[in-house]
């Protein structure tokens, strides 16, 4: 069985074909500034890279550009489209309707639409790519994955905000989470490495990446988590503040800033970006926090420690509402990759019973998996390599075979 897996954003579509028989990417590429007369695509497969200068004004030529080279007798991976038995497209907000996975149907298709106010950035270019393979491929299953979905267990104590209770009955006004196919697959990794049954597992998955959310596990199911109505709530991200009194907007509205510098500022230039007013990467933090003399090394510091203190308040609330704990599991592009990160996020959980092993935590890089607190640590910390695109594809797989309708 081969699956695509499409995720399409505003001016970008990124794509991986997977074999389903051993889980093998057959080809993945991105193809960028779709809209732009500069629209690139980089397309790899076993055999080699290509970058290619392509036409690509809309969507949907898009679409049609990535199928073309999937099936090209030098370039791709497969004699012709009609080999590919399934579409998984990546759907940012699925709203409360979505509780899982979900075969694409005119309802789903109304559905997505009708969450463009929820993620107007995201939704709309989603439904763009959907629209686009199906035009291509309109014979073969297409199945929306949500990011929302895996989060739409949490219960109403944990989803609800003490807002008026009709801006959540009029105005869908709750917390809804995010990244939910990373929490998802990591969540199942980490059972299977702990040779759990999943549905018997708990744990606090942590995805720290530019975009950074927490959510607590409770056998095998989230019940609570740390972003909220948009990506904006919770941890301090690359450039996103994460939490923050809501009056703050309020007052900053009443400075003079218009609303749209609130949103910009809170999204493009708070977080790491915001404290440490060099960066919102993390490597460029830690190096520049250690170099001595430079006058910007303190706020950089203090951005690390900020970052540090707010994922360790949450895995201390987490801890305190799950039934159990049966690991910490970081994730993303920070937590797969920076060791001093990581020493200092278990560190700081030494009164939770975790004691971090230096040599596992410094060879668990590089899309390694692993524990990297010592044996006999009573809180394990474990580091999983996320893999959203498999998790689409496997989802897209389990639907294709099931005949229930998933909302
Ligand atoms: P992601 O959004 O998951 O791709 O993660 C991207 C972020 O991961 C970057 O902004 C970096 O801050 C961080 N990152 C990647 N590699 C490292 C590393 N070796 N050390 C520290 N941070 C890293």
């Amino acid at each position: 069985m081969k699956i695509l897996v499409a995720n399409c954003g505003s001016s970008s579509i990124k794509y991986q074909l997977f074999s389903m028989t051993a889980e093998r990417v057959l080809a993945r590429g991105l193809l960028e500034r779709v809209g732009d007369p500069s629209a690139r695509l980089h397309h790899s497969t076993d055999a080699g890279r290509h970058e290619l200068d392509v036409y690509a004004p809309d969507h949907s030529s898009g679409m049609k550009i990535i199928f073309r080279i999937l099936a090209d007798p030098e370039k791709g991976v497969i004699k012709s489209i009609y080999e590919i038995n399934g579409v998984g497209h990546r759907v940012v907000h699925g709203g409360e309707a979505m509780i899982d996975s979900c075969r694409v149907d005119n309802r789903v298709i109304a559905i997505v639409r009708g969450n463009f106010d929820l993620a107007p950035l995201h939704n709309p270019p989603n439904l763009a790519g959907i629209e686009a393979a199906m035009e291509v491929l309109p014979d073969v299953p297409h199945v929306a994955v949500f990011d929302t979905a895996f989060l739409s267990t949490l219960p109403k104590k944990a989803h609800r905000y003490a807002v008026p209770a009709d801006w959540y009955e009029g105005h869908h006004v709750r917390k809804y989470g995010f990244h939910g196919a990373s929490h998802k697959y990591v969540a199942l990794r980490a059972a299977e490495l702990l040779g759990k049954p999943a549905d018997r597992t708990n744990l606090i998955t942590c995805h720290l990446g530019n975009g950074c959310s927490m959510t607590a596990v409770a056998g095998g199911k989230a019940v609570d988590h740390s972003m909220g109505m948009t990506p904006l709530e919770g941890l301090i991200m690359g450039t996103r503040s994460g939490d923050v009194d809501p009056a703050v907007v309020l007052y900053m509205l009443g400075r003079g800033l218009s609303a749209q510098q609130v949103d910009a500022a809170l999204n493009k230039s708070s977080g790491l970006l915001g404290l440490s007013g060099v960066s919102n990467d993390m490597r460029d933090l830690l190096a520049l926090s250690h170099k001595d003399g430079d006058p910007r090394a303190a706020d950089a510091a203090l951005a690390v420690e900020m970052f540090v203190y707010r994922i360790v308040r949450y895995i201390g609330s987490y801890y305190a509402i799950l039934p159990g704990l049966d690991a910490v599991v970081l994730t993303g592009g920070i937590g797969e990759n920076s060791v001093p990160v990581r020493a200092m996020i278990v560190d700081q959980l030494a009164r939770l019973g975790a004691r971090l092993d230096e040599a596992r935590n410094g060879q668990t890089v590089n899309g390694r998996a692993g524990q990297i607190t010592a044996d006999g640590s009573a809180l394990g910390v474990w580091v999983i390599p996320t893999n959203e695109e498999l998790m689409i594809a496997r989802d897209t797989k389990r639907i294709i075979g099931s005949v229930v309708p998933r909302y």
